[in-house]
C-alpha cells in the first residue's frame, strides 16, 4: 500500500462519510503551494475554503500562534486574556463597529448574530418581532437554525423540524422586502453569494435595503463568514457597498487556519447581550486570536490593493481561456462561468491531475486562493487551469 492508500483507507474506515474527499491527501505546504504524499506539487487556489488567508504556514503568523501558545493556550471565559481584547478592539477601530463575540466559525456566528438580533426586538417591542428574512440563494450554515435561514431548497431535508421564523426573498427585489416585513426583526444578506455561485447582490438594492431596514428598526445583518478579512480586497465587503451594517458575521479567514469566528456589533447592538445572555467554551481563544491580531495587522491598505490587483489580473487571464463563459465576484473570491458543457466538478478533477487545486460552488468554478498568493504562483495556477480547461 502507498501512503497515500493507507491514509485513505483508515479515514475511509473510521471518519464519517459526511463528505466527499478528492483521492489526495495533501502533506505540507508554503504559501500558495503544497504538496501531496507523492511529493507531487499543487498550486493553491481554495485557501482551504477562504481559510489560509495568509497562504500555509506564514511565519509571522506561526510566530504569533506559537508564542502564545508557549504562554498560555487557553483559560477561559472567565479571565481575561490580552489577545482577545487586542483582536477585537483592531476589529472595531477599522470598521467602526463597537463591539466583538468571539466564536468558533460561521455557523455559529450566524447564530449569535440571529440570537441577538431576536434579543433586540424583544427588548424593544416584546414578543411576536421575531422574524428574520435571508436571500434566496443564500448559504449560511448548517446548524438547524442556520439551515432554515439558508435560502436554497436542497439544504430544507432529513432534519425537520428546523427552526423558525425564517422567510427567503429574492435578491434584489425591493418590493419583496417591504412586502415581507410584517413582524421582521432582522433581515440577513451575504453581500456575494458564496457557496450560492460567486453571486454578487447589487448595490442599489443593498443600499435601498440598508435604508429601509434604518427606517423601521430592522437590524442588517451582513454574512460575511467568506467575503470578509481581505477577500474582496477590502477588510471587510460591506465597506464597498457603503452601508453601516448593525451587526456583520466573519469566520473563515480570520484565524488563518485555526477555528475562530466573530460576530460584530454595531452602536444598536452592542449592548443587545448581557453576562449569561450568550456564550461558547473555546470563544476567544487566546493564540487563535495572537494569529488574527497578525493576519488583521499585514491587512493594510497597501496589502488590500493588492488583493484586487490580484483578483482583476486572474479575471483578466481568465476570460482569454478556452471553454470560459464569464467570471464573478471581487478581489480573490472568483467565480468562473464554464460553457460547451464543462462541468465545474470535472474541470476541479482534471485540476488535480494538472497541479491546481480548485473549488467549485453551484455551477462555477470557484477560486479563493491565499491572499499573500505570488505573481509566480498565480502564473503557474493559471497555466495549470488552462490544461484542465483544454
Ligand atoms: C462557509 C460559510 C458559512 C458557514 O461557516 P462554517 O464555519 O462552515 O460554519 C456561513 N456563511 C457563509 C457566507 C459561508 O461562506
Amino acid at each position: 500500500m502507498s501512503v497515500f492508500e493507507d491514509i485513505q483507507s483508515v479515514d475511509q474506515q473510521y471518519v464519517c462519510h459526511s463528505y466527499g474527499r478528492f483521492p489526495v491527501a495533501i502533506k505540507d505546504g508554503k504559501n500558495a503551494v503544497c504538496h501531496d504524499f507523492d511529493g507531487k506539487r499543487y498550486i493553491d487556489f481554495t485557501s482551504g475554503i477562504g481559510v489560509n488567508s495568509l497562504g500555509f504556514c506564514d511565519s509571522g503568523w506561526i510566530k504569533a500562534v506559537t508564542e502564545q501558545l508557549g504562554r498560555l493556550q487557553h483559560i477561559s471565559n472567565l479571565y481575561y486574556t490580552e489577545p482577545c481584547g487586542q483582536l477585537a478592539k483592531m476589529l472595531c477601530e477599522r470598521t467602526g463597529l463597537k463591539k466583538v463575540f468571539f466564536a468558533n466559525g460561521g455557523a455559529e456566528a450566524n447564530e449569535g448574530a440571529i440570537k441577538a438580533a431576536r434579543k433586540y426586538s424583544f427588548d424593544r417591542y416584546g414578543k411576536g418581532r421575531d422574524k428574520i428574512l435571508t436571500l434566496v440563494n443564500s448559504f449560511h450554515g448548517r446548524t438547524v437554525t442556520t439551515l432554515s435561514a439558508t435560502g436554497q431548497e436542497v439544504f430544507h431535508n432529513y432534519f425537520f423540524p428546523f427552526t423558525e421564523g425564517f422567510e427567503h426573498i429574492p435578491a434584489g427585489d425591493f418590493e419583496a422586502l417591504r412586502s415581507h416585513s410584517e413582524g421582521v426583526c432582522a433581515l440577513m444578506v451575504e453581500l456575494i453569494q458564496g457557496e450560492g455561485g460567486v453571486i454578487p447582490v447589487e448595490p442599489e438594492y443593498v443600499k435601498k435595503a440598508a435604508e429601509f431596514c434604518r427606517e423601521n428598526d430592522i437590524l442588517l445583518i451582513v454574512d460575511e463568514v467568506q467575503t470578509g478579512v481581505g477577500r474582496t480586497g477590502s477588510l471587510f465587503c460591506f465597506e464597498q457597498y457603503g452601508i453601516e451594517p448593525d451587526i456583520v458575521t466573519a469566520a473563515k479567514g480570520i484565524g488563518g487556519g485555526l477555528p475562530l469566528a466573530a460576530v460584530l456589533f454595531g452602536e444598536r447592538t452592542e449592548n443587545v447581550f448581557n453576562p449569561g445572555d450568550h456564550a461558547t467554551t473555546f470563544g476567544g481563544n487566546p493564540a487563535i486570536c495572537a494569529g488574527g491580531v497578525e493576519i488583521v495587522n499585514r491587512l493594510d491598505k497597501d496589502f488590500l490593493n493588492e488583493v484586487k490587483k490580484k483578483g482583476d489580473y486572474i479575471r483578466e487571464r481568465v476570460m482569454k481561456m478556452p471553454h470560459v463563459a464569464g467570471t464573478s465576484g471581487m478581489g480573490l473570491m472568483i467565480g468562473i462561468a464554464t460553457q460547451d458543457g464543462y462541468k465545474p466538478a470535472d474541470v476541479v478533477k482534471s485540476g488535480i491531475s494538472e497541479g491546481v487545486l480548485l473549488l467549485t460552488a453551484k455551477t462555477k468554478v470557484r477560486l479563493l486562493p491565499p491572499l499573500t498568493i505570488t505573481y509566480e504562483e498565480i502564473d503557474e495556477g493559471l497555466a495549470a487551469l488552462e490544461r484542465a480547461l483544454g
